[in-house]
């Protein structure tokens, strides 16, 4: 099939397949002929070697993404839960030779495995047009594991484009806003409209591109900076005092203690807060737990 965002042929094709749409599996295929290979263009132009790039692809439908993909990368590997989509991607992109299709739930992957099996020696990046119900849990996975990757070029939510790419400290953002710069530098690429899918979703999206780097701050312990950053947020409307309190089962007076070694206002709201100050809250969370263990190492003397 030569154009896989002609409508009444990409119909024409899916009924021949028995294939009808799921919402659950947030299944709005793009149609519009000029974001694909805008997309694919960002993720490749985003390499920082000479080595061959290899793509990671999430959700790769009839395979209209994946096809630009496979004309300008080394190896492509995507992943699909649904396997209804299979026979179709093997009628799509068959006659491709560089392209490996993994049936399978990104979530429960073992990404590193994957990476190692299929794309070794090669710069690798992720490109997708992302499930919308499973956005946030995507990228934290893909950067929470540590891949050897370069970039995430991604189709999100409008909505989710915004939170994601704000920067920290300012009213949009949120905490996976804090965890995404924490990692990478976010960019938002372009706006795509609900019109550019079938079927339109209610919601307009954007394409971002996070591009992965060395981390913006070094807490002691990530595991604390991460549950700090949690749990100010959890109550977003209430002071940093108050939500950190409350999330971390702390009295407020040794939050203020905290908060003041911290060297934080406690009355502030949590979408106020930089990575920075998000840093040294961690860390003198870390110092009152330490000093209010016995059993810890550097409280026995
Ligand atoms: N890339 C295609 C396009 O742009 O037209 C389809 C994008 S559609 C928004 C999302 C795709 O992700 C669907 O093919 C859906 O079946 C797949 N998907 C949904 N949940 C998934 C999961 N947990 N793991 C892998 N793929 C998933």
């Amino acid at each position: 099939m030569e154009r896989l965002t002609d409508i009444s042929a990409v119909r024409e094709l899916l009924s021949r397949h028995g294939f009808t749409f799921s919402k659950a599996l947030g299944q709005n295929f793009l149609v519009n002929p000029s974001v694909c290979p805008r997309m694919a263009d960002a993720a490749v132009q985003s390499r920082a070697t000479d080595a061959p790039i290899g793509v990671i692809e999430i959700g790769p439908g009839i395979g209209v993404l994946t096809k630009e993909l496979l004309l300008r990368a080394d190896r492509v590997v995507t992943v699909e839960l649904d396997r209804r989509l299979l026979p179709v991607l093997d009628e799509t992109l068959g006659d491709f030779d560089n392209l490996k299709v993994v049936n399978a739930d990104v979530l429960a992957l073992d990404l590193h495995r994957l990476i190692a099996d299929e794309l070794g020696g090669r710069e690798v990046v992720v490109c997708a047009n992302l499930p919308y119900y499973i956005t946030s849990p995507v990228i934290m996975k893909l950067l929470e594991d540590r891949l050897p990757i370069n970039s995430i070029t991604v189709m999100v939510q409008k909505e989710a484009a915004v939170r994601l790419c704000a920067e920290p400290g300012t009213r949009d953002s949120s905490a996976i806003t804090a965890a995404v710069h924490y990692y990478c530098d976010p960019k938002l690429l372009f706006h795509v409209s609900a019109g550019s899918f079938l079927p339109a979703p209610k919601v307009d999206s954007a394409v971002i591109q996070l591009r992965l780097r060395e981390p913006a701050v070094h807490p002691e312990h990530e595991e604390t900076f991460f549950r700090v950053i949690k749990g100010a947020f959890a109550q977003r409307r209430k002071t940093v005092l108050n939500s950190l309190s409350s999330s971390l089962s702390l009295d407020k007076n040794a939050v203020r203690d905290i908060l003041k070694a911290a060297g934080v206002d406690e009355s502030a709201r949590a979408e106020r807060l930089t990575l920075g100050d998000f840093a040294r809250i961690s860390d003198a969370v870390d110092l009152h737990q330490r000093a209010e263990s016995p059993l810890h190492p550097s409280t026995e003397e």
